[in-house]
């Protein structure tokens, strides 16, 4: 069923936000934009609004979605307890690109945001439009991503309509988001801070504010490597729509080895995180911000990458295929494709970090059915920025040494 979806646009934010607010204090569900990527937003109580944010996005019912708040003493109300590390991260990072897994205070929100967790996750967004939103909505406000499930993340209302246009309220515009990619999402046990996801925060951030407070876990959870997910998650994985055009049929079939052997659903639905053992994020196991065309990434030293990556995609044109080229800036006159994309210089992955999913969704829009994409160095924010194109790419990487 389709609904008629309102459109904001940039130039009047006052009445855009005052509608928006409007509609999802009466139950509805509302995109708006963040620094990281544009949301889909609902009030966090209301298991109505919640359940019709997995229901337009095709998200499988056990991804809890992050909490937004307009400011940080509202986390009191969300969160049993918060710990000295974590009031530490607040100081530093929010608002900003850092969600906190905290324990959940009971009843505070509907038990679909969490997916049955007894956590939730919780930022404070440093987008003054989300921030003023939250604000005028009277109430916490849960938002994943505003992206059909598996899709790129969207960094332009245009985008959010491409995928959700007649199933939501509307959407409040607000120009290109800053970052591109997802906050980072972290969790402390005993002491040490555990990425749960990369994103616009990064480790080395991370380890400067809490110095001599806590240890960074040096190793992401194991779940990061793989970009599909396990046969179990598989059979466990509900899309609730059961639409078509949702994820399942894109899903890679490679599988982490460790995420989704708690049970049916895939998730550790264990109470607190046993000593010793990283905590997981549910999301990570599922197939995310995938293209339509397969994606192949090549990573290594970068004078031996462009040989390589013309030759996988001279193979692919050789086969009748609609080639797409991902390359860093110094590469980019090199190549030879029916698109050649620049994502910026090797030394600064802020600006490869900001296009990606534009770019995927670019390559979607010229039927591109194969892309090749040079991988670019994994420090700062090149971290998160390879963990979304090892997604996108569905774990298919050619490592040249
Ligand atoms: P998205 O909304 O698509 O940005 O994804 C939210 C991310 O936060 C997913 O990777 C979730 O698994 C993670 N997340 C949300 N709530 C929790 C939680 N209570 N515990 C662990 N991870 C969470
Ligand atoms: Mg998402």
């Amino acid at each position: 069923m389709s609904i008629e979806t309102k459109y904001w646009p940039a130039e009047s934010p006052g009445t855009g936000i005052e509608e928006a607010a409007a509609a999802i204090a009466a139950g509805g569900v509302v995109a708006f934009p963040t620094e990281t990527v544009y949301g889909l937003g609902g009030g966090a109580g209301s298991t109505e609004a919640v359940r019709r944010i997995f229901a337009a996005k095709g998200r499988p019912s056990d991804n809890p979605l992050i909490v937004h708040l307009a400011r940080r003493a509202s986390v009191a109300g969300l969160a049993k307890e918060i710990g000295a590390v974590e009031a530490a991260l607040m100081d530093a990072f929010w608002p900003g690109p850092l969600t906190l897994v905290l324990p959940v205070r009971e009843g505070a929100v509907s038990p679909l945001v969490t997916a049955g967790l007894d956590t939730v996750a919780v930022r404070v967004p440093a987008h003054e439009l989300a921030r003023e939103l939250i604000e005028r909505a009277g109430c916490p406000i849960a938002a994943p991503s505003a992206n059909r499930s598996g899709r790129p993340s969207p960094t332009l209302a245009r985008h959010v309509l491409e995928d959700l246009d007649g199933r939501i309220d509307g959407v409040l515009d607000g120009g290109a988001t800053g970052v591109g990619l997802e906050s980072t999402v972290v969790r402390v046990v005993d002491g040490t801070i555990h990425i749960l996801r990369p994103g616009g925060i990064t480790r080395e951030q991370l380890r400067q504010a809490a110095e001599g407070l806590a240890d960074v876990a040096e190793e992401a959870m194991p779940a990061e490597a793989g970009a599909g997910m396990t046969a179990e998650g598989r059979a466990g994985m509900r899309a609730i729509d059961g639409g078509a055009g949702t994820t399942t049929e894109r899903r890679s079939g490679a599988t982490d080895g460790r995420a989704g052997t708690a049970g049916t659903a895939g998730i550790d639905r264990g109470a607190g995180t046993p000593s010793g053992e990283a905590p997981r994020s549910p999301g990570v196991k599922y197939a995310h911000y995938a293209p339509r065309g397969e994606m192949l990434l090549v990573t290594g030293a970068a004078d031996r990458l462009p040989a390589i990556v013309q030759e996988q995609a001279l193979q692919a044109a050789d086969a009748g295929r609609r080639v797409a080229v991902l390359s860093c800036a110094e590469h980019v006159a090199l190549y030879r494709a029916d698109a050649v994309f620049d994502c910026g210089p090797r030394g600064e992955p802020e600006k490869a970090a900001q296009s990606l999913y534009a770019t995927l969704r670019e390559c979607d829009e010229r039927a591109i059915d194969f892309i090749v994409a040079e991988g670019y160095p994994e420090d700062g924010i090149g971290a998160a920025l390879m963990n979304r194109m090892r997604k996108a790419a569905g774990g298919r990487e050619l490592s040249v040494r």
